[in-house]
Formats: C-alpha cells, sequence, structure tokens
C-alpha cells in the first residue's frame, strides 16, 4: 500500500484536479494506494469537496480539523492516519507534480528508506521567497548539526520505518524538513521541476507568516543562539577590561581634563542595554517553546474523518 498524504488549506479549486492526476500515476502503476487529505481548518468549501470525493472512490480518505492548527502540525496529523509500507508527502496544490512518484517508488525498491523530491526549477516564485529560503537553508546548514539536504521542500517518500520513526517524536514546534534527517536510515533524492500553483495563492508569501517556520527551524535544532549570549558576554567583557586599563593610565598620566565623554557614557550604556534585551529576547524563544511542551496539550483536533479509524490519531 502507498499513501499519498497531501495537507489541505482554502484548496477547494485545487482538490478534483489533484485527485484526478494522482488516481491516473498510482491507477497506472497498479498498486493499491490511498490519497489522504488533511484539511486544516480550511474556510472555504475544502472539507465539502474531501467529503465528495470520498464518496465517488474510497481511495480518497481524510481527516478534518476543529482549526487550522499550521502545515507542520497537519503533515503530522497525516502520517499518523496514512497506512501505506511508503508514504509520499506532497503539497496539495499541484507544486509538487505526482507523475515524480513513480521515480521515487523506484528509488525506494532500491531499498532507500527517504526520497526526497530536489528542485531543479521553482516556476511562479516571487524573487523575495527565493532569495529568503536560499538564505534561510544555507544558514541553518551551518548552525545545526542535522544534514537537511539543499533545495528540497517537503516532497519526499518515506518508508514505513521513518514514518514510525516521526510518530515517536512528540514535539510541538515541529519542523518535518529537519526532523526527517535527523531519523537517519538511507536517503535518497530525485530530481524534479516545481511547477506554479494549479489554483488559489500562497500560503507562504510574506515575512509574516515565514518567521515563525524559521524560528521553529532554529530553535529545534540548534542552541547557537543561546550561546551567542555567553560569546558576547565574553567579548564585551574582554573590551571593558581593556578600557578600564586605559582610563586608569589616562588617569594618573595624561593630561588633566575636566569631565567629559559623556556622550559616549550614553551611547555605552544603551548599546549594552540593547544587547542585553536582545539576549532576553533569545531566552524568551526558546522558553516559550519549553513552556508549549510543558503544556502537552494536544496536538491537534479532529472533527471529521473520511475512511479512517479514530484510533489511528495520535494519543497524546
Ligand atoms: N497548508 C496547510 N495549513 C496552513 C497553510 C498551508 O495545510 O496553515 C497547506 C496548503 O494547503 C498546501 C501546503 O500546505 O497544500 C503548502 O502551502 P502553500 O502552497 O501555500 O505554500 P508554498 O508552496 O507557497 O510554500
Ligand atoms: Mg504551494
Amino acid at each position: 500500500m502507498i499513501s499519498i498524504v497531501a495537507p489541505v488549506y482554502n484548496e477547494e479549486p485545487v482538490l478534483p484536479e489533484l485527485h484526478r492526476r494522482v488516481a491516473q500515476v498510482m491507477n497506472e502503476l497498479g498498486e493499491p494506494w490511498e490519497l489522504v487529505l488533511v484539511n486544516d481548518g480550511s474556510r472555504d468549501r475544502s472539507a465539502a469537496v474531501i467529503n465528495q470525493l470520498h464518496a465517488q472512490d474510497p481511495h480518497v480518505k481524510g481527516v478534518s480539523f476543529s482549526r487550522n492548527f499550521g502545515f507542520q502540525v497537519a503533515v503530522t496529523a497525516g502520517l499518523d492516519f496514512a497506512t501505506g509500507d511508503a508514504v509520499i508527502l506532497t503539497d496539495a496544490d499541484l507544486q509538487d507534480p505526482p507523475e515524480v512518484y513513480p521515480h521515487m517508488l523506484a528509488k525506494w525498491r532500491e531499498g532507500y528508506d527517504v526520497v526526497y523530491g530536489v528542485r531543479t526549477s521553482r516556476e511562479g516564485e516571487t524573487w523575495f521567497k527565493l532569495f529568503t529560503a536560499k538564505l534561510f537553508y544555507r544558514l541553518i546548514r551551518r548552525i545545526t548539526r542535522i544534514d537537511i539536504p539543499l533545495d528540497t521542500g517537503d516532497f519526499r517518500l518515506m518508508d514505513r520505518r521513518v514514518v514510525n520513526a516521526l510518530k515517536r517524536m512528540p514535539e510541538r514546534n515541529r519542523f518535518i524538513r529537519g526532523m526527517v534527517p535527523w531519523v537517519g536510515f538511507r536517503q535518497a533524492g530525485v530530481t524534479y521541476e516545481r511547477a506554479s500553483r494549479f489554483a488559489g495563492q500562497s500560503k507562504f508569501s510574506s515575512v509574516k507568516q515565514m518567521l515563525p517556520f524559521a524560528l521553529d527551524a532554529i530553535t529545534s535544532f540548534s542552541y547557537l543562539p543561546l550561546q551567542l549570549a555567553m560569546y558576547l558576554g565574553f567579548l564585551m567583557a574582554g573590551l571593558a577590561a581593556l578600557a578600564i586599563v586605559a582610563v586608569i593610565l589616562l588617569r594618573l598620566f595624561g593630561p588633566s581634563t575636566p569631565l567629559l565623554g559623556q556622550a559616549t557614557t550614553l551611547v555605552a550604556v544603551l548599546f549594552m542595554g540593547g544587547v542585553q534585551l536582545i539576549c532576553l529576547g533569545i531566552i524568551g524563544e526558546y522558553l516559550g517553546r519549553i513552556y508549549d511542551e510543558v503544556k502537552g496539550r494536544p496536538l491537534y483536533l479532529i472533527e471529521q474523518i473520511w475512511g479512517f479509524d479514530e484510533t489511528n490519531g495520535r494519543k497524546s
């Protein structure tokens, strides 16, 4: 059994076409398959469309959240419910073409546990998105120990072993692109051309939408920002020590001057205040996430299920 998992947030116009393209590819392969659609609290008629598709074709299964829980959580629920021996994770908007599945499955049969899609080109994206994405992945590679392959999104095939490993990772702030390499096993890539959206608009185009994702990624996999405070502290203390010596020497041997340097004092105090607030902010980012973990709330709440048993979902 092959599962195809797609998170859905306001994708009403895309879903019938997604189903048609996936069905075409999978029926041609002649393998048993399921299309798992996770409705992440859509405000359009996506739930009704999933309902209709499920009624037409039992290959289509799905769950619907009680509200919008976010992309990473929607994907997590899809992996929790999927029953396949291999699970293919894809966006619902057909940016990841279903025609790539056979190549991924071929690699999987060669014995790879994770086959991720490497984009050779990205159509229909703004230069801002391309630029920030490039910057972000290069940064995260430098400051974490996990090996996130460059130019890959969430489009990937995972063996059941990997899916089971992910199901054992309970964290609330999830960065799946980092969690999959963390798991290990044998990983390979297949290249593909990323298409533009079939319909609708991107939900991740502004800084406001992308920044939380980036912060989750960094705090989940790196302590460097926390250590930065210490490095800065040493640097500042070192500078201050030098300045103390300089001031003493000037006072003893320098020319006698009236009180000078008020502006310097003010600037130094403001600067140090800024540095301290930034360091507090960094600690706050981690602290807030620790608080999320400690509360231990359920990751998602389900309103409706199509074609699955309730017990498939996450226990905690
Ligand atoms: N999505 C979701 N929950 C959200 C935002 C997005 O499930 O809160 C889904 C969306 O329906 C799509 C996928 O995540 O299937 C990727 O979103 P989008 O295509 O807008 O992002 P982009 O491809 O532009 O990065
Ligand atoms: Mg997209």
